[in-house]
């Protein structure tokens, strides 16, 4: 599903930063995999990577068969649009939409038909255990529940791989144990790739492998007693 090889990323600037000094590592489909690090170990570089917001200076970022680093912009787009989605901390949601239409966000973007919107939307809502809320506006939920909205956003273009970035760094424990046991759900049921960068010593231990980078290099990578399988 996803194979990183020799993946390396400078930013230039008035001194140099290389964020990832040569990563080689691959994650299969169907996989949960949580990546932590100190800050400024290149977790987020790798992600934008992976997401295909980003190119690598040298190596490949190859994603269901295709090396994102040799794309051209319009390629990346159309798989930022179609292969991959995204959670966040702060869940990233348009305040003045309602939860449904924000779910629908996406598929409209695709230019969806309407009927065949509110059939996904009502189908992802319900995969979170929000169908009663569509008709709220986010700042009417909790934290726990934009969470879920957002990830019913995510679930709703069907997108074979999942990146979240510190998706429980907002919550309280209870409330980050119900989102890491709803995407381990999504990951069992749906079978979706899902890769978690986190400093959420619980939420790695949701996932079944954990990637540990140090300087922009794997330091360690090893499977999780009691992850998900
Ligand atoms: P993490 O997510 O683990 O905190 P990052 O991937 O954000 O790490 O950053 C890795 C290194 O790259 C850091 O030294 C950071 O300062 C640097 N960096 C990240 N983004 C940029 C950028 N756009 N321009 C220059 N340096 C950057």
């Amino acid at each position: 599903m996803l194979k990183l090889q020799d993946v390396t990323k400078i930013y230039a600037g008035k001194s140099e930063v290389n964020a990832l000094a040569g990563i080689t590592l691959a994650i299969s489909a169907g996989e949960m995999v949580a990546i932590m690090g100190p800050s400024g170990s290149g977790k987020s570089t790798l992600l934008n990577l992976l997401g295909g917001l980003d190119v690598p200076t040298s190596g490949q970022v190859i994603v269901a068969g295709t090396d994102l680093a040799m794309e051209s912009e319009k390629g990346r787009s159309l798989f930022r649009r179609t292969g991959v989605s995204y959670i966040f901390q702060a869940y990233h949601l348009m305040p003045t939409l309602r939860v449904s239409q924000n779910v629908a966000l996406p598929l409209h973007l695709a230019g969806m038909a309407t009927k065949e919107i509110e059939t996904k939307v009502a189908r992802a809502l319900k995969e979170v255990g929000l169908e009663s809320r569509g008709g709220h506006l986010p700042d009417e939920l909790s934290g726990g529940e934009r969470q879920r909205v957002a990830i019913a956003r995510a679930l709703v273009t069907d997108a074979p791989l999942l990146l979240a970035d510190e998706p429980t760094g907002n919550l309280d424990s209870a409330r980050g144990e119900e989102i890491l046991q709803l995407l381990k759900r999504i990951n069992c049921e749906r079978g979706t790739t899902i890769v978690i960068v986190t400093h959420d010593h619980n939420a790695a231990s949701a996932c079944a492998r954990l990637i540990k980078l140090r300087d922009g290099r794997v330091e360690g990578d090893s499977a999780v007693a009691g992850g998900v399988a």
